[in-house]
């Protein structure tokens, strides 16, 4: 399953830290594919070298008075040209010129034909409408085939995308309106009325691998190991739940991913799913994997089958949106703040949204002193959860709320000084670091024992995976040393 690997990123990671690379990886099959497909249909013709003398010797042509700024002399042209005319005489491979001289004289009688279509790429600002009168179409037209589309949507067209339309004598024919790659909207207007047929193009999936190193934070470490932000962001909300990015991250953590990326035409038009990842943090090692169950159900589960979603959310609010804070903690300030402070708090943007970090009951909603605009939610298991501090409150008292679901958002209300939230986890009556009572905490589900032999098979090569990258940076690790 290694040669699915593109050679590419491969590559890319060996330039990266040579610390963290998977060099043993690197499939010998690939690369004897592409070379074979350089040299194939390839004739290699071996000019004659270039001289200093021939350079010299080519023709210069003579700047007029009148025209100074004429361009100067192209001599190399002239000595490659020369070189051309020297060559030995190859047969096979010089077109004769009784050949050459028939193709360029149809070519002037019969002129390439024009491509009736029209393509239109949207700019930043542009409209439909705008588009039409550039295409000289009428807004008469325009109305035509925008209405014949129930979902509008020509009216939520993005900059970059592109419109095709063939027209004749100012009359739509077909538009192609090319929403991304995969997907192209086909609005037919021969008839009386106008069509819509969506056309899906089906990418190639290609399986890539990233490893990275914690040295200063998170973004840091995905940007060195080729991951997007967004990739990244991904792999935080796998791990969300049994390690709290803001302030548990150290250096030294490092992270195992294999993701999907997505092909059309072998180009890479995009990137997928994370398939399998593995975090180490503070030398515990967690691994999650995908699985779809037979009811087409989703979620990441550790090689035992257990969701890696728990009861509860460790930072309980949109990572994304605090990642200049996901840096890594030099001194460990939750177990110190906790304890005075009762609470950690998580400086992110006013208006950033809050999560309910577990499912329950929302036993308080409304202002409460120097907490400000305040939510308490009470779970099961004694616990109860309290989310301070907040701009605007979205969850009332006595709701029933969803992990994940938004409660509120950050905002600088009551005693703080900047926005940011201030979360308290309280077990059975006592102020605790959520993370280190885990395991107290109720179960998070687990995959029936039904599922668990498909699950288990289908993993397999995924595990193996993961496996080979960790041994590849031990190794690395230790032949570095
Ligand atoms: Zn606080």
């Amino acid at each position: 399953m290694i040669r699915y690997f593109p050679r590419k990123h491969l590559t890319a990671l060996t330039l990266l830290c040579a610390t963290v690379t998977a060099l043993a990886l690197v499939p010998s099959r690939e690369s004897g594919v592409d070379t074979a497909e350089v040299s194939a249909d390839r004739v290699v013709i071996e000019l004659p070298p270039i001289t200093a003398d021939k350079v010299a010797s080519a023709p210069r042509i003579k700047p007029l008075a009148s025209e100074a700024i004429v361009t100067p002399t192209l001599p190399v042209e002239d000595a490659v040209s020369t070189a051309i005319k020297n060559l030995p005489d190859l047969p096979s491979i010089q077109p004769d010129v009784a050949s050459l001289e028939i193709a360029s004289v149809q070519k002037t009688k019969s002129p390439e034909p024009v491509d009736p279509w029209q393509t239109l790429t949207v700019k930043s600002g542009d409209s439909m409408s705008a588009l039409f009168q550039r295409a000289g179409l009428s807004s008469k037209e325009l109305y035509r085939i925008t209405s014949a589309d129930k979902k509008r949507r020509l009216y939520k067209i993005m900059p970059g995308q592109r419109i095709r339309v063939l027209a004749s004598d100012g009359r739509v024919e077909k538009l192609e309106y090319l929403q991304t790659e995969l997907k192209t909207y086909v609005f037919d207007a021969t008839g009386d009325s106008v069509t819509v047929d969506l056309i899906e193009k089906k990418p190639e999936i290609r399986l890539a691998h990233a490893t990275g190193t914690i040295k200063g934070s998170l973004f840091y470490a995905g940007k060195d190991a080729g991951l997007s932000e967004r990739q990244t962001m991904n792999l935080a909300n796998i791990f969300g739940h049994v390690i709290n990015f803001v302030y548990d991250l150290r250096a030294g953590d490092h992270f195992h991913v294999v993701y999907e990326e997505q092909f059309l035409e072998g180009k890479k038009i995009g990137e997928g799913r994370i398939v399998a990842a593995e975090f180490t943090n503070s030398g515990e090692r967690f691994s999650a994997y995908r699985y779809e169950d037979s009811e087409g159900y989703f979620g990441y589960y550790d090689e035992d089958g257990t969701s890696m979603r728990k009861a509860f959310l460790l930072a309980p609010l949109n990572y994304s949106r605090i990642s200049s804070n996901f840096k890594l903690a030099r001194k460990h300030p939750v177990l110190g703040k906790v304890r005075a402070h009762k609470g950690t708090d998580y400086a992110a943007p006013t208006g950033t949204p809050i999560y309910a970090s577990g499912d329950g009951r929302v036993s308080f909603s409304g202002t409460k002193g120097g907490y400000g605009k305040t939510v308490i939610i009470k779970h099961a298991g004694g616990v109860e959860t309290r989310y301070a501090h907040m701009s605007r409150i979205a969850a009332g008292s006595g709701k029933r709320v969803r992990q994940g679901q938004v409660i509120g958002y950050v905002g600088a209300t009551g005693l703080a000084t900047g926005p940011h939230l201030h979360y308290e986890f309280i077990l059975n009556g006592a102020h605790r670091n959520p993370r280190t009572v885990l395991a107290k905490l109720p179960k998070a589900k687990s995959l029936p024992k039904s599922e668990l032999a498909r699950f288990k098979s289908t993993i397999a090569t995924k595990v193996a995976l993961i496996e080979g990258l960790r041994q590849t940076q031990v190794a690395r690790l230790e032949s570095s040393n």
